[in-house]
């Protein structure tokens, strides 16, 4: 099946679904937002309908990766502990107040647009988080430490 770029790109009007840099359309990635390598998963799912791809940067494609949208969340919401654990850096500039830590809710761009496009990816990823299977999800809970 052909991707249709422009139709992808036109969706968040030029900017990145998950964390709202304005793209090129030459820039942008075509995420899936149900991965590729779990298609499986969901019988019956067309991998490639218009309706499973978002518009992406490359910064959070690469993130993204093979993540669902909620896995991909959780791992931007842990960037800070990681930094808390793995930095000296951070710790000592955080110490001087030169870094706040706000607690803020990850939220992606296409969750606040109130367009029809972005209405339909937020239907997607509803339907689809359905298949994230209760083993994967009492393992983001341990692993995370938050309630989903
Ligand atoms: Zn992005």
């Amino acid at each position: 099946m052909r991707i249709d770029r422009q139709k992808v790109w036109e969706k968040c009007e030029g900017h990145c679904g998950y964390c709202g840099e304005a793209i090129a359309i030459n820039d942008m990635q075509v995420d899936h937002i149900w991965p590729q390598n779990r298609a499986h998963q969901i019988p019956g799912l067309a991998i490639h309908d218009h309706k499973n791809l978002m518009p992406a940067c490359r910064v959070c494609n690469n993130w993204k990766s093979t993540y669902t949208v909620e896995l991909f969340r959780l791992q931007i919401i842990d960037q800070v502990k990681q930094l808390r654990q793995r930095s000296a850096n951070y710790r000592m500039a955080k110490r001087y107040g030169l870094i706040e830590e706000t607690g803020l809710k990850v939220v992606f761009y296409f969750e606040n647009r109130q367009t029809a496009a972005c209405e339909m990816l937020r239907e997607t990823v509803r339907d689809v988080a359905k298949a994230q299977t209760q083993t994967e999800l009492d393992w983001m809970r341990k692993r995370y430490g938050v309630e989903l």
